[in-house]
């Protein structure tokens, strides 16, 4: 969630909104341009379509202001988490593993790659912690 995009809109790396709106159905085009065509974003570079129209949705809903407070309050707590799990993660010297997890307490499953020394994790908990650097 960010300021000058609907609340539900999570990126087009994804298929669907958090409504379930299809991103390519709403755009009724062709790929090339779609990002600037989504009736989702409307603010900056991105609000202004490339090519064909802008594509309206019945379900845009613009954050409030406590929303996108409390978006980047989480965002800044689960860099702060990944960041402690990491440091743990280094302590334990191990290539795989499980250590507590700094966000709900519950299991989080590590593996070190032996080549860079990049952590993928995750937390057994759904829609906690999970990273792959
Ligand atoms: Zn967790």
């Amino acid at each position: 969630m960010r300021k000058g995009t609907c609340k539900f809109y999570n990126g087009i790396a994804n298929d669907n909104c958090d409504k379930g709106i299809n991103y390519r159905e709403i755009t009724g085009g062709p790929t090339f341009g779609i990002g600037t065509r989504l009736p989702c974003v409307i603010e900056g570079k991105f609000s202004k379509p490339k090519n064909g129209e802008k594509a309206t949705c019945e379900h845009f809903v613009k954050p409030t202001k406590k929303e996108l407070d409390d978006w980047e309050e989480s965002v800044d707590r689960s860099i702060k988490q990944v960041s402690m799990a990491i440091k743990t993660i280094g302590k334990t010297g191990k290539q795989n593993g499980v250590i507590q997890c700094p966000a709900c307490n519950g299991k989080l499953g590590f593996s070190v790659s032996p080549g860079n020394g990049h952590i993928w994790a995750k937390c057994e908990t759904n829609n906690c912690l999970a990273w792959m650097q």
